[in-house]
């Protein structure tokens, strides 16, 4: 886009250059505006928009459409946005704001068109940034940019993923180079064995947050290497260690290299582990202290967040290939590669023990945490070995229950509607009980009003999806139109791992054909999620769903929508009736696509499983069964499925249908209003990151600042 001589358009690009908008409604329907059809082809980047615009198009429409002074307020509210000012973090947070916390991650999910996220572990590093940089508590994110993102998912005729990578250019990302003092990218090396491996730097800035990614897209490495960050959880396990090395040892080096000096190490989950041996290697070198000391410091001033029980979810590296990567490491604690090795193991002294970055995480952090109170038991339980003589209370795993960023996940539509009903800055103090006491309140019309309009745009927006593919694969149109909207409908989507269940409701197929049949009282099911590439079983789930629609009992009600993504989520929280979680307790730490749905008047119905059997209350969602597990994992989906028929035909369904003369279901709304009253304050990443600041980023920074230089 050529710069036009009124600003405008550098108005446009600052505002499109801070992802700050995506969770300003404001700002994105300026970006809708200037060009509707391309907002959407472009997946509402605003970054590509303004690329591929014709500038004099721009001109036009900003005249057209009286954009003007939206775009200027805009602009001004985002220049006082970044300013600050008083906010939490200026009250509650001042050490960490003086030298920040550099929060490090595998995967952000900031918005679909940066798409270096997977599922829920990078959702959730995408709002903890925003949150923070609300909270006026800013940190620094520490990432790779990967080049081809994450798999897209096609569905084939088959009902089978395909995979599908796209180079994305930086030039349609929010990225920015970050600028050395000549004016060049910053660059700089790490070594992997055999050669040193150059990264260049890049910032996107989330509010007033900073998040850093590191690729390996430079001249100077070999083609092979160019590869390393080209896909999130891409390759085989010498990629993936390389890829821990880059983002662990690489990224605790950006840090120097852009000037950070970090107060706080907070590791989300285990994959950047080594970002500890290389604080101490680095402490060791700068201040002559011996490994021992090192370490020591390195763990007073560091938070580890584990996010699963599944086994598969921790890595563990064969010594052989571990070793090696190790090595300069070791070289630079000047300490024998063997404890080293010792660090990331569960068996001291065992050469042939694999290496495990969780395991290094948990030695070398003083606060571990867990994502919610049931997974910090199991957690405990699960590292209790390496915590001899301590009893299953007695390990030091805590947790802080994840939340969801209210901003980025709410409808925009309601955002007004609460104003109205709570107050003007409601937004500000949505981690307050009392904001919500109001709740009861709420007119069960106008929120069941506003719900409909809602659905309503998720069946536009499902329908066009389907059409789209059925385009591509040039498939017959359906013989029914697919979704009725008077139907109660529920939403399952998440990535499809085994363990999540995706085909719990399938274990009863004629059953579940008289519920979605019901004359009177029908039900359909909108599914989404992919399967991780090489996980065949996961791609097994998929396609089972997938392939329901073409029997003619579920055509149309039964339905698979493909390529997941935040975009989608968005659209599926905001607009089913219910949302459906059946993970095999006690393997979903958390969860939090279900926390999305809270504000949005969707409820909850779900397995007694990571936030779900805190949050329950008997009145404020549906439960599935009661939390039992059986040893045998067979039998527990038998009876969960079971549980999960039986709560939907005596409760949910029953709940639903029962209307007054107007068609209001006011039992139902009653749940909403107590989901809202009770789950709204608490799990909301406003609340969650309050916790990490008062518990453990707070702690860290002063244990540090004593003795640092
Ligand atoms: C919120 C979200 C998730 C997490 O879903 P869970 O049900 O917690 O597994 C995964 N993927 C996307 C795209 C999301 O937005």
């Amino acid at each position: 886009m050529t710069e036009p001589t009124d600003g405008t358009s550098r108005k446009l690009r600052e505002l499109a250059q801070n992802l700050w908008w995506s969770w300003q409604p404001d700002i994105r329907a300026i970006f809708r505006n200037l060009d509707p059809v391309l907002w959407s082809a472009v997946y509402h980047n605003p970054v590509a928009l303004l690329e591929r615009i014709d500038p004099d198009e721009v001109t036009r429409r900003v005249q057209d459409l009286e954009l003007q002074t939206r775009i200027d307020q805009a602009h001004r509210l985002l220049q006082q946005y970044l300013q600050g000012g008083e906010s939490w973090g200026v009250t509650h947070a001042g050490p960490i704001l003086a030298r920040t916390v550099a929060y490090f991650s595998a995967e952000f999910g900031l918005h679909q068109s940066l798409p270096i996220y997977s599922g829920g572990l990078g959702v959730l590093a995408g709002d903890h940034l925003k949150s923070m940089s609300d909270l006026g508590a800013h940190v620094v994110g520490v990432g790779l940019l990967y080049h081809q993102g994450y798999t897209h998912q096609l569905i084939d005729e088959n009902g089978w993923q395909q995979d599908l990578y796209e180079p994305i250019g930086a030039e349609e990302l929010p990225v920015e180079p970050v600028l050395d003092a000549a004016g060049e990218q910053a660059r700089f090396s790490v070594e992997l064995p055999g050669r040193d491996v150059f990264l260049r730097i890049w910032r996107v800035r989330v509010g007033r947050s900073d998040l850093l990614l590191l690729d390996t897209r430079d001249d100077a490495n070999s083609e092979k290497d160019r590869e390393l960050t080209a896909r999130l959880y891409g390759g085989d396990q010498e990629t993936r260690i390389q890829q821990e090395i880059l983002l662990g040892v690489g990224g605790h080096r950006a840090l120097g290299v852009v000037g950070v000096i970090p107060s706080v190490l907070h590791l989300n989950e285990g994959h950047s582990a080594f970002a500890l041996l290389e604080r101490g290697r680095e402490l060791v070198e700068r201040t002559g202290v011996t490994a021992a000391e090192a370490l020591r410091e390195v763990a007073a001033m560091s938070v580890f967040t584990t996010h699963t029980p599944v086994e598969a979810g921790h890595d563990r590296f064969r010594p052989e290939l571990a070793r090696p990567h190790l090595e300069p490491l070791a070289l630079g604690l000047s300490l024998p590669l063997d404890e080293v090795m010792d660090l990331g193991s569960e068996h001291p002294g065992d050469l042939a023990a694999p290496f495990c970055p969780t395991v290094l995480a948990l030695k070398l952090t003083r606060r571990a945490n867990s994502v919610s109170a049931l997974h910090g038991r199991v957690s405990r339980k699960m590292w209790m070995g390496l915590y001899p003589g301590k009893t299953e209370e007695e390990v030091p795993i805590g947790h802080i229950t994840n939340g969801v960023h209210v901003r980025t996940w709410l409808a925009s539509d309601l955002q007004n509607f609460y104003g109205q009903h709570l107050g003007p800055s409601w937004l500000d103090r949505i981690a307050l009980p009392e904001l919500w006491a109001k709740a009861d309140a709420i007119s069960d019309a106008e929120l069941w009003e506003i719900h409909q309009v809602l659905k309503a745009r998720l069946f536009t927006f499902v329908r066009r999806r389907l059409a789209e593919r059925r385009q591509r694969l040039a498939l017959p149109a359906p013989e029914r139109e697919p979704l009725s909207p008077e139907t109660l409908t529920l939403g399952f989507a998440r990535r499809f791992a085994t363990y999540k269940r995706a085909d719990l409701l399938f274990q009863d197929l004629d059953r579940l054909a008289r519920l979605v049949n019901d004359p009177e009282r029908p039900l359909q099911i909108l599914y989404s999620g992919k399967a991780h590439p090489r996980d065949t079983g996961g791609k097994a789930l998929a396609q089972r769903v997938a392939n329901l629609e073409k029997d003619p009992r579920f055509a149309g009600r039964i339905v698979f929508l493909e390529n997941y993504s935040m975009h989608v989520a968005r659209q599926l929280v905001q607009g089913v009736d219910a949302w459906l979680n059946t993970p095999r307790r006690p393997l979903e730490a958390c969860g939090t696509s279900g926390q999305k749905c809270i504000l949005n008047g969707v409820l909850n119905c779900s397995i007694l499983d990571g936030w779900w059997a805190e949050a329950y209350d008997g009145g404020n969602g549906f439960a599935v069964g009661s939390g039992d597990v059986h040893a045998n994992p067979e039998v527990q989906d038998e009876r969960d499925a079971l549980a999960l028929f039986e709560v939907l035909e005596t409760e949910v369904i029953p709940l639903y249908y029962r209307r007054d003369a107007q068609g209001i279901p006011h039992g139902w709304m009653a749940r909403v209003k107590r989901a809202i009253r009770t789950l709204a304050w608490r799990y909301n990443a406003d609340r969650m990151v309050m916790d990490y600041v008062r518990q453990c980023y707070m702690p860290a920074a002063g244990g540090e600042t004593c003795r640092m230089p």
